[in-house]
């Protein structure tokens, strides 16, 4: 959806904010600062994803102090996937570089990922080479993660890769067009595929404020991305299901024979138990991961919007907005 009355900038960025009202105005000076050096012709696109601390406040206020500035507010949390989202389906720029509020993304990286831009380049990904001041176990994990969905998935997934990164308007343009629900971004821009390169960083410390990724929210964006990318795990069930028989046919064999040729049968308890224990494991690994499919094939059928804009600094007049819908056109 795009605003017609205005010329379109040639840089949009996107920045998802959810409680971020202790880094805002520090991510104000360095963002607008580093904004207006490279690439006057900006807007900055912050999406509030339903925080319930000051922020929307202080972002109103950015606003009002820089006209290229707009604040979409979403009605509720509807996660940082949706608001990611949201962002670049309003964004009206060439380019379109998504960003952090929390500054762990430096600002200051933009104007490289715009000389690559410059370059010809339509997708450039801010790795990050490093990340600063995470707990170790959980960069362990994230780590393991990556490693494994790069093995599984059905398209390059570069590790280490987050939100931050810059797309062309193409790209952005066909993003906006892929219907899915379960949105996870980084998978979707690298299954588009387009000119792609990468520029390191180091990923700094949140600046201030707590991690909005408890481990629970990470274990679910951790299950749309291999779920949307990938069908191993189903193979996976199926392999254990085989091997499983296998093995069931071997006991029945041995049973069998035991019983036939030298009159004995398996002690009892034990094997029973074991056999029941370990079945009935197998037997709820393979519906969970069915069932893992299932709720995101349901989420799909339901074709619900994946976010509810309540109010846009852009259009204060309009009504609640939703996913391709005009501003007016609303009929909740
Ligand atoms: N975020 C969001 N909605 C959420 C959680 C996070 O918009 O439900 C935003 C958050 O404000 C930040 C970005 O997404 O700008 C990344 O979140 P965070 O820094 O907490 O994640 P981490 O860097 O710890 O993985
Ligand atoms: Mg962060």
């Amino acid at each position: 959806m795009t605003d017609q009355h205005a010329a379109a900038p040639t840089l949009s960025v996107v920045v998802p904010v959810y409680d971020e009202a202790a880094v805002l105005p520090a991510l104000e000076t360095r963002l607008f600062t580093v904004l207006e050096a490279a690439c006057p012709e900006y807007e900055v696109v912050f999406v509030d994803d339903g925080s319930s601390d000051e922020s929307p406040t202080i972002l109103l206020g950015i606003a009002e102090r820089n006209p290229r500035a707009r604040v979409l507010r979403f009605s509720r949390n509807f996660g940082h996937q949706a608001a990611v989202t949201a962002g670049i389906e309003h964004a009206r720029g060439s380019a379109v570089v998504v960003i952090d509020a929390d500054l762990q993304d430096p600002p200051e990286v933009i104007p490289d990922l715009l000389a690559k831009w410059r370059e010809g380049f339509e997708v450039v990904s801010a790795v990050r080479a490093e990340r600063l001041g995470e707990p170790p176990l959980r960069l362990f994990l994230i780590k393991a993660f990556y490693r494994v969905l790069q093995r599984i998935a059905s398209v390059d997934m570069t590790p280490d890769v987050g939100d931050f990164r810059l797309i062309d308007r193409r790209v952005a343009d066909a993003l906006n067009r892929l219907p899915e629900r379960n949105r996870y971004v980084r998978g979707l821009v690298r299954w588009l595929g387009f000119r792609h390169t990468e520029v390191r960083y180091t990923r700094a410390e949140r600046f201030r404020g707590e991690t909005k990724y408890p481990f629970t929210k990470l274990v679910r964006l951790a299950l749309d991305g291999v779920t949307a990318f990938s069908n191993f795990p189903l193979q996976l069930v199926a392999y254990l299901g085989f091997a499983v028989f296998a093995l069931s046919v071997l006991l029945v064999l041995y049973a069998l024979f035991g019983r036939v040729f030298s009159g004995e049968t398996p002690a009892g308890w034990t094997s029973v138990f074991v056999a029941v224990a370990f079945l009935s494991g197998v037997q709820l690994v393979a519906l969970g991961i069915l069932g893992a499919y299932v709720s995101r094939i349901f989420e799909e059928v339901k074709a619900r919007p994946l976010y509810v804009i309540a109010s846009d600094s852009a259009r204060p007049t309009a009504d609640v907005i939703l996913p391709g819908q005009s501003a007016t056109s609303s009929s909740l």
